[in-house]
């Protein structure tokens, strides 16, 4: 098969003309090179938010709806007319989807309640206007492109706001439809985020979910590369917003960006990269703005067990939930009815830690499942609870979990030593630790409010 690139470009890589050029630009680079180039692209940045906000807004009665359109509209096709000022036709298109938007927020008023399904049409809505509007400016510039709706090619089930691909389906139907697009030399722009079931019915693969969707893509094209063009230089050794000193890693094993997307590193959604390993596709992030910088290269896992802090990550809204009690002692099976009883509520668990002394077991959930988990728990073990074998059921306010990586790291004496140091030397209180999820991180709990403080102080040991 001829080579085969799939190519992401992020929501401020699409978010202004100015910005569109440059995609054109990193486009027109790379098409004499690769016969089979496919563009996935997200909304552009602030529309998704601005869908889903209106969309909730709306079910709580207020009626703000009609202004979010009127604002996505200015932005949309200002943009259109000042790239493709000839493209009537994606004109319309885009005021079509912002007049179902407003009839799907005016249900949502009339029920006074999004359902899970309308969120998901709402918030596709947004890859809906970006991928005409890309492919009419790259047509406008001289590359042929066409856009496509994601919609009619991602199978998924039924979980909305974080579907998952029917791979199979999937494969049969990208090739079918985009194979006979690389023949004319046409460039597919598809919509990143969305999906539909096999009735077809609109889903999306969670925030953020371009980037997996650009896997998706990747092995259904059996694409021999994937380029996520994002708003920074690559994968970086902490978020730049939050240590502005933090650099470019030129290299990252699967396993290191897989911790550091699963912990919180918003560059590279954390299900993007177990299709592309799966397929030994080649995976890189790079920067639309400076398109120049090689960014980061993913690479396998290579064994070498070397090397010691590489990265930092954080992230926020979680709680620690607490079972306490000494008559838990011996009770058999407790873990295991404690996390089959979260398990019930559909939360994910973050990280676990339970004492030796098995008075104790706690846990991190998101602090807005933390109502639900503490339910389901008192009923769980109402007897026990009852008898006083287990004390209290208890949540903190909100934590950040903090996470350190590096391949390898866990072989290198007393990093641990050296992390918990620095956070003594900021003053950073560790509620929590949880070492050994993984061979190559450290995950450790801290006030929300000190979660930057420590991540800057982590980053210090980086060298
Ligand atoms: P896109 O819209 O292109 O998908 P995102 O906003 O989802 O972009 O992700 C890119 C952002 O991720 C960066 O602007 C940066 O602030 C943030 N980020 C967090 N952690 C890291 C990290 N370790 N390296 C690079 N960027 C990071
Ligand atoms: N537009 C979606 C979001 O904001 C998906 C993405 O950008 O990756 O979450
Ligand atoms: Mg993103």
């Amino acid at each position: 098969m001829k080579k085969t690139l799939v190519m992401k470009f992020g929501g401020t890589s699409v978010g202004s003309a100015a910005a569109i050029r440059r995609v054109i630009e990193v486009v027109k680079t790379a098409r004499p090179d690769w016969p089979r180039l496919a563009v996935v692209v997200s909304a552009m940045s602030g529309v998704t938010d601005a869908l889903l906000g209106a969309a909730h807004a709306a079910a709580n009665g207020e009626a703000g709806f009609h202004r979010t359109a009127t604002e996505l509209s200015e932005k949309c096709l200002g943009v259109l007319h000042e790239l493709a000022p000839e493209a009537g036709e994606v004109e319309q298109i885009i005021s079509a989807q912002l007049d179902e938007f407003s009839a799907l927020c005016h249900a949502i008023g009339v029920l006074g309640e999004a359902s899970p399904r309308a969120l998901d049409a709402i918030s596709s809505l947004g890859e809906r206007m970006s991928a005409p509007l890309v492919a009419a400016a790259l047509a406008g510039a001289g590359v042929p492109a066409r856009a496509v709706d994601a919609a009619q090619i991602v199978v998924t089930d039924a979980v909305y706001q974080s579907a998952s691909p029917d791979m199979e389906a999937t494969q049969a139907r990208a090739e079918s439809r985009l194979g006979p697009m690389f023949v004319e030399g046409v460039v597919p722009v598809i919509t990143g985020f969305v999906g539909a079931t096999k009735a077809g019915v609109v889903t999306t693969l969670g925030r953020g979910g371009s980037d997996f969707s650009a896997a998706i893509f990747g092995v259904a094209l059996g694409a021999d590369e994937v380029w996520i063009w994002t708003d920074v230089s690559g994968v970086m050794t902490a978020d730049p917003r939050v240590v502005p000193a933090a650099r470019t890693l030129p290299e990252l094993t699967f396993r290191e960006i897989s911790e550091l997307a699963f912990y919180g590193a918003k560059v590279l959604h954390p299900k993007t990269i177990r299709p592309v390993v799966e397929r030994g596709m080649a995976l890189w992030v790079k920067n639309t703005f400076e398109p120049a910088h090689p960014g980061t290269r993913i690479v396998p896992d290579n064994g070498a067990a070397r090397g010691a802090v590489k990265a930092v990550t954080a992230f926020k809204g979680q709680c620690i939930i607490t079972l306490e009690g000494r008559g838990m002692i011996g009770i058999p099976g407790i873990a295991a009815r404690t996390f089959a009883a979260v398990a019930r509520t559909k939360t994910s668990v973050a990280i676990i830690s339970q004492a030796s002394s098995e008075q104790s077991i706690c846990f991190v959930v998101p602090c807005k499942a933390a109502d639900a988990v503490k339910h389901a728990l008192e009923e769980e073990f109402r007897l026990e609870l009852a008898r006083r074998d287990i004390d209290s059921i208890t949540s903190t306010d909100e934590c950040a979990v903090v996470t350190v990586v590096g391949a390898g790291m866990r072989h290198t004496p007393g990093i641990a030593g050296r992390v918990f140091s620095a956070l003594g030397g900021a003053g950073v209180n560790v509620v929590a630790i949880a070492q050994g999820s993984s061979e190559c991180s450290i995950s450790l709990v801290v006030d929300a409010g000190e979660a930057d403080e420590a991540v800057r102080a982590i980053h210090g040991l980086i060298v």
